[in-house]
């Protein structure tokens, strides 16, 4: 399942991840290379950078955060779109014009595309040295070294270890109130217009335990808040303990965090049960992510989803009926092969009758080896950026009209920042998920209890009593 996944959003440089000490001892070397490490793409995308981080600090070499400076240089990437990939392509050209200044540098493409392109990245981009694919990280300190010894010329790693979950790998997280914490990896579900099950291999999920004791860690660095992370969570599976299990587990034993989030569902594999536990509340935050795709039988059967919009809005109903201030978001592709506009028409109404929170929206683009690339990829683009416009301004109206519906509600914020644009004002985020904006002094962590008094561009805006204040 691909939410964030399909944002194709820089995340950015990751030099600023902190040495988690807790993975042991760190590997001297005779001399301390510099590594920049660049990651674009998803939530997991992310995540598999800060493991990346921890296991290069743990081999001995030090992140920097200026390529300029340094010995090799790391872009983590994304392979869900032909943008996406062609952005990763011009970045590793233009790097590759560092190398003529200073010929040892060493440069290394990791992630979905590295895994979908293999050898022919170097074809593409002759300056690259190496090549890995997500399960073949723990190879990289070793080969990086012997590149750097001048012991190798191009290495190309995408045969990892498919069952690889990193379990003994802990992150080296950002600062910050939010720590991801992958529960699995991979995706079985072979949605026909999708690249993750070849780039990002087969499902395979973390035992309980391990989950919980990584839970734990990060909330004793400082993290108030984890978010689940799964190309399909609901699917999870160790033994008995199946995903709404799991969250139970995570609920109960793991001390002092007070929010836990999951992404992404799929709608097939959302339980009832799944449904009961976020109805309980608790730490369980009340925000989805339920990808859609289309709101049309014949298209969503293409895309090989396995529901139909009439199985996807009873969810809906049960969802919206049993979880209070549930914020429900969604993906929607645009232009899939032999897509009508009566079809296209069936998605606006589907995101009209759900009533969509907010909406990942995107034009369908073939991905070479996927099952919908055979197909003739015959709506022009010119129909397909007018469909995906009106996406667009469907869900601004309904993502207004959402936060709207808040004024007047009294919400918990967990307060993140002082605000970029005004600094008497902090920013947090509802228990549903959404942005809001408070006035007064506060530090990162607190919980505050406040009424939604206005909206304020894409946030809500709501004041405090100090006397509300709970410190944490
Ligand atoms: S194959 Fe389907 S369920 Fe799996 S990541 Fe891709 S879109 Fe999501």
């Amino acid at each position: 399942m691909y939410i964030m996944i399909q944002s194709e959003t820089v995340i950015g440089s990751q030099s600023d991840l902190k040495p988690n000490t807790k993975n042991g001892v760190i590997i001297l070397m005779s001399q301390v290379y510099k590594v920049f490490l660049h990651t674009y793409g998803c939530q997991m995308n992310l995540y598999d950078g800060e493991l990346v981080g921890s296991l290069l600090q743990s081999g001995g070499f030090q992140l920097i955060s200026q390529p300029e400076e340094a010995d090799v240089i790391l872009i983590n990437t994304c392979a869900v779109r032909d943008h996406a990939e062609q952005r990763v392509l011009g970045r590793l050209r233009t790097l590759g014009a560092l190398k003529s200044r200073h010929p040892q540098l060493v440069i290394g493409v990791l992630g979905c595309m590295a895994q979908r392109l293999g050898e022919d990245l170097k074809k593409q981009v002759p300056t690259v040295d190496l090549v890995l694919g997500p399960d073949s990280y723990r190879s990289l300190s070793g080969l990086l070294k012997d590149q750097l010894s001048g012991h190798h010329g191009y290495l190309i790693g995408c045969s990892g270890n498919p069952q690889e979950t990193y379990g003994d790998v802990l992150p080296t997280r950002r600062e910050g109130i939010s720590a991801f914490v992958a529960i699995m990896r991979g995706c079985d579900n072979f949605c026909s217009y999708c690249v993750v099950p070849y780039a990002r291999g087969r499902e395979r999920s973390r035992p309980p335990d391990e989950v919980l004791a990584e839970i734990q860690s990060a909330v004793e660095d400082g993290f108030t808040e984890v978010v689940l992370l799964g190309q399909n969570v609901n699917s999870y599976h160790w033994e008995s303990t199946d995903f709404a299990t799991l969250l139970i587990a995570i609920a109960a034993g793991v001390k002092d965090l007070r929010r836990l989030r999951f992404m992404t569902s799929h709608p097939r594999d959302l339980s009832d049960k799944l449904i009961e536990v976020m109805a309980e509340g608790g730490i369980v935050c009340p925000s989805l992510h339920l990808p859609a795709q289309s709101g049309s039988d014949r298209i969503l059967e293409l895309m090989n989803r396995g529901y139909t919009v009439s199985q996807y809005l009873t969810k809906v109903e049960k969802l919206r009926a049993r979880v209070e201030s549930l914020a429900l978001s969604t993906d929607l592709m645009c232009g899939f092969p032999t897509e009508s506009e009566t079809e296209f028409e069936q998605t606006l109404n589907l995101m009209r009758t759900a009533r969509f929170d907010d909406a990942f929206t995107f034009k369908y683009s073939p991905r070479p080896g996927t099952k919908a690339a055979r197909l003739k990829d015959d709506v022009p683009e010119e129909v397909k950026i007018e469909r995906l416009e009106r996406m667009i301004a469907v869900t601004r109206a309904l993502a207004d009209e959402s936060r709207s519906r808040m004024i007047g509600q009294k919400v918990e914020a967990l307060l993140e920042n002082v605000s970029p644009r005004e600094a008497s004002e902090w920013t947090g985020r509802t228990r549903c998920g959404r942005v809001i904006l408070v006035p007064g002094a506060f530090r990162r962590g607190d919980i505050v209890n406040l009424q939604v008094e206005a909206v304020r561009g894409f946030s809500l805006w709501g004041q405090v009593n100090e006397s509300q204040i709970q410190v944490e």
